[in-house]
């Protein structure tokens, strides 16, 4: 009895390293034969980061990342509208950590291999269809020597945005949905702003900067890698290449546009010009969907609920889905029904974290609330957008998307925690 992972990816990996955790065995199949460091930034939530501490794999959080102090939002001319504290500084019994996403895929990668085996996981090997069989699943894998069919007793297809498996359960769903809006993504070894561990958005729904350190300040040159996304919405017909995280682009494609975003707490364009590569990428999700399960073969991560990378929600829920689907194993047993108990407590909130981060329920939407209503005037921000609305606005999404302090530290652990 083997659990089939369609993509080693962070939600694959993190499936299987709880798998292994469960004593039930798995294998990965992940279609890159030489997994490399790929992306930038991104945020572990306090809920996720519990998962990984829970799973010992604390010290591995320290080495590919900072613990995030604080979470601002601020106009285009650098006004704080509205500023929280993150992690433990917010009450959470867990930090809050961004990491450069391939190096925490690397160390997570390397967990894998040292805990469970290096044959645990196949690389270079695309698991491209399944068919659910009267004991369980067969599922088509190409690799450079051909294809070959595995049987065994459950999918789980963790192979994110672009998933094969999604795609022939949902023959006509097609490309992900983009809006127009249009990333630049990159590093720069830079001075850290504020707290130095400040995670913070400026500006508003279609022209918006993005930025937070991803390594502790260098104590003799005084700088830290700090991960920053440039954001404009773009016209959707002007021909952009869409869907792939690693199209390099010039920063003069897009710097000017940002010229005059120099505070005196953060010179954005000096930001962008000192990164080494940039990135450009679409802003793209997935149309919720009304189930992940068919048979024995189910959905978990980008896979199944692909999301704007705006509220910290991609890699967090993921860790989450493998987490909930482990401890679904441990108590129903590796089938059907531990996928759709998975399936019944995870979807309807991924569904509603999609939807609120394409618009107004997104922690985001303040800013663009802050333009709308100012008009450009940021000096009557507290007039016509009153503190105690802002206030409001930010808890509402916390409580949308399971992230209150009192719920995540007062939850027993989803599984049990690891000797
Ligand atoms: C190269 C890359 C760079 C990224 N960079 C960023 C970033 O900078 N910022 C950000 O917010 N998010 C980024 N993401 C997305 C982010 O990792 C996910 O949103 C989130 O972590 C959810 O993880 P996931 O495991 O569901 O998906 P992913 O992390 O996308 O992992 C999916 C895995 O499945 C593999 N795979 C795909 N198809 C198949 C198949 N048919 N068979 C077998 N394996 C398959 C992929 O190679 C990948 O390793 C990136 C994803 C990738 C793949």
């Amino acid at each position: 009895m083997t659990v089939l992972i369609a993509g080693g990816g962070i939600a694959g990996l993190t499936l299987g390293l709880t798998l292994h955790q469960l004593r039930i065995p798995f294998h990965i199949f992940e279609s890159v034969k030489a997994p490399k460091p790929l992306g930038v930034g991104i945020n572990l939530q306090p809920t996720a980061v519990r998962e990984l501490m829970e799973m010992g794999l604390a010290n591995l959080l320290d080495s590919v990342g900072i613990r995030t102090r604080d979470y601002g939002f601020y106009t285009k001319t650098g006004v704080e509208i509205w500023t929280e504290p993150r992690g433990l500084d917010a009450g959470y019994n867990w930090p809050q950590y961004s990491v450069h996403r391939g190096e925490f895929h690397m160390a997570l990668l390397k967990a894998v291999r040292d805990r469970c085996g290096a044959d645990c996981i196949t690389t270079g090997a695309r698991v491209v269809g399944f068919a659910n069989t009267d004991t369980g699943v067969s599922i088509r894998v190409d690799t450079e020597a051909g294809h070959h069919d595995v049987q065994d007793d459950m999918l789980i297809a963790a192979d994110g945005i672009h998933s094969a498996i999604r795609a022939q359960m949902y023959p006509d769903e097609g490309a992900p949905v983009w809006g127009g809006a249009i990333m630049w993504r990159g590093t720069s070894l830079a001075k850290p702003f504020l707290t130095g561990a400040s995670m913070i958005l400026a500006g508003h729904d279609t022209h918006r900067f993005v930025s937070y350190p991803i390594t502790d300040t260098d104590p003799k040159s005084g700088l830290a890698m700090i991960n920053w996304i440039a954001e404009k919405t773009v016209d959707p017909t002007a021909g952009f290449v869409k869907e792939n995280w690693n199209r390099q682009v010039d920063v003069d494609l897009f710097v000017d546009d940002f010229a005059d975003w120099t505070f005196d707490w953060l010179d954005v364009p000096a930001l962008i010009r000192a990164a080494g590569t940039v990135y450009e990428y679409p802003m793209i999700d997935r149309e919720p969907v009304s189930w992940w399960t068919q048979g024995n073969a189910t959905l978990i991560g980008d896979a199944a609920h692909a999301t704007y990378p705006v509220g910290s929600s991609g890699a967090s829920h993921a860790i989450l889905d493998a987490r909930i689907l482990g401890a679904a194993f441990l108590k129903h047993g590796v089938g059907v029904k531990a996928a759709q108990t998975y399936e019944d407590h995870v979807r309807p909130l991924a569904n509603r974290v999609t939807l609120a981060n394409r618009g107004n329920g997104g922690p985001d939407a303040i800013m663009q609330m802050a333009e709308d209503r100012c008009q450009g005037d940021f000096s009557s921000l507290d007039t016509v957008l009153p503190y105690d609305e802002r206030a409001a606005h930010a808890l509402a999404f916390k409580k949308l998307a399971g992230l209150s302090v009192e719920g995540i530290n007062g939850r027993a652990p989803i599984v049990p925690i690891a000797d």
